[in-house]
């Protein structure tokens, strides 16, 4: 059945490169009663290399919620209550400048990158792929063994070595599972929380642990049932790889002019037929089931598995490596490699461009935000001291993720503030303040109706934060 669908793939691939077109990947959907995939288990020198990515990939991934910049996460993914901490700067509720311009080089930074490297993010680093193929796949193979003793068991009765082997699979995979949920909490709440959660009695965080037991059922789903589908069939990235790459990107591409006409390898008589000798290596250790002879298709993670097995076919007839390699469409066809091209410039230049307005943000960010409007209908004030008097409402925001106990200044002109009651300034960590306050200023300062007001927010010494209004005096 295999063969009889890659044969009219084949014969499709023929029909497309015949007319010039490339070949398009099938739309994929989630079934749930589809036949599994049993990849064979990858081995070689690019896979030795992602393992060993993979080690590193994965400490990263658990120790970024532990380690802290001037008392900060470096990084804490709050997007629940908008707090997020990247690189020990927070982003709170007020800094949607700093966020928007964030997403935005991020989305630009992701172009870039895979026009000029392909799907190199999904095969090395994307943690999908990274707990996919590195840490489930490999429990799957060291309990159940290859892809042919595991088609096997499955379709084999209950019998009690059955039971034992599913049975130690799917503990482990919960408990894994259970892993990953709670370092996805690390994020988005930060690891002292989550030590309350852990440590404190259930019922006092019945929501959260609620939702670590969501989220571990999720994990548990996606990498024991739904595996490649969540690449193929829900990851927006892979589907945008149709606009995103060009005949440039370097990918994991089958060399289709070296290769073909394909045909078997018959010893003792002259090859006339290209280098692919059609042993299907490389589909038989596909994680995502697709045939790369077909042309780059949405389906292919980059996991480098069909470069080894070829590399490993290729020494064993005779022929040199690289069959499949990473390599662009134009180094195949016509062997000249151009990665900086001019759409990659202009990339370049625009990611340049927000890089500058984000340094910027960031340089001349102040701790807090503050409003101050005069109260809306009032007029000024003329006092029998010979002072004049507008009355202000004011809000100041705490952009910072500690508490502060700021103080409003008036810098210019010579006067006094006089707030309404005695409000009290101090900030939580992303909280606000508000109240209204008297500005009071001498006759003698006021030159014209209209006056500019320079006021500052302080902590202690520390000016925090400037700003202007307008004060209103009658005519002269
Ligand atoms: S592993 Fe290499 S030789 Fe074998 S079918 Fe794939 S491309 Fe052809
Ligand atoms: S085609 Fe090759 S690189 Fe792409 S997913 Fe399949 S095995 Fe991995």
């Amino acid at each position: 059945m295999e063969n009889a669908t890659t044969n009219d793939s084949n014969k499709g691939l023929q029909k497309q490169k015949a007319d010039g077109r490339q070949p398009k990947a099938e739309v994929r959907s989630i079934k749930a009663d589809s036949r599994p995939l049993y990849p064979q288990r990858p081995e070689g020198k690019w896979h030795n290399r992602r393992v060993v990515f993979s080690i590193l990939i994965i400490a990263l991934l658990f120790v970024t919620p532990f380690i802290r910049i001037g008392g900060q996460p470096l990084v804490l993914l709050n997007v629940i209550e908008r707090k997020i901490i990247l690189f020990g700067i927070f982003i709170g509720p007020q800094d949607y400048w700093l966020f928007g311009l964030t997403m935005l080089s991020f989305f630009v930074f992701i172009v870039l990158f895979t026009t000029v490297f392909g799907r190199l993010w999904c095969g090395w680093a994307c943690p999908q792929t990274v707990f996919m193929e590195m840490v489930f796949r490999k429990i799957e193979y060291a309990i159940e063994g290859d892809a042919g003793k595991q088609k096997l068991l499955d379709k084999a009765p209950w019998t009690s070595e059955k039971i034992m082997k599913k049975g130690l699979k799917y503990t482990i995979f919960l408990i894994i599972s259970f892993a990953i949920a709670n370092l996805l909490l690390a994020y988005v709440l930060g690891t002292d929380e989550l030590y309350k959660i852990i440590s404190e009695p259930i019922d006092d965080h019945i929501g959260l642990f609620s939702g670590i037991v969501i989220f571990t059922a999720v994990f548990y789903w996606n990498f024991a049932w739904l595996r490649e589908q969540a690449c193929t069939v829900v990851c927006p990235y892979g589907r945008l790889q149709s606009v995103l790459l060009d005949r440039n990107s370097i990918n994991v591409a089958y060399d289709h002019k070296r290769g073909e006409p394909r045909g078997k390898l018959h010893k003792g008589t002259g090859r006339t037929e290209g280098d692919c000798i059609n042993c299907f290596q490389c589909v038989a250790v596909c994680p995502t089931g697709i045939d790369i002879r077909n042309g780059t298709q949405m389906e292919c993670v980059n996991c480098t598995a069909c470069i080894d097995a070829c590399d490993a076919i290729m020494d064993k007839v005779g022929f040199d490596r690289g069959l499949i390699r990473y390599t662009s469409e134009n180094v195949i066809e016509k062997k000249t490699a151009k990665v900086i091209t001019p759409r990659t410039w202009g990339y370049a230049a625009v990611l340049l461009l927000l890089w500058s307005a984000l340094g910027f943000v960031v340089a001349t960010r102040a701790d807090t935000q503050t409003t101050l409007f005069r109260a809306p209908g009032s007029r000024y004030i003329e006092n029998s001291d010979g002072t004049i008097s507008n009355l202000y409402t004011f809000k100041i925001f705490n952009k910072t993720n500690h508490i502060i106990k700021p103080s409003l200044h008036l810098d210019t002109p010579h006067g006094k503030l006089l707030f309404a009651g005695s409000p009290d300034l101090t900030l939580e960590a992303a909280g606000m303040s508000e109240g209204t306050v008297f500005v009071i200023i001498p006759k003698s300062e006021l030159k014209s109706r209209k006056t500019v007001l320079k006021l500052s927010v302080l902590q202690g010494n520390q000016q925090l934060e400037t700003f202007e209004t307008t004060f209103i005096a009658p005519e002269e």
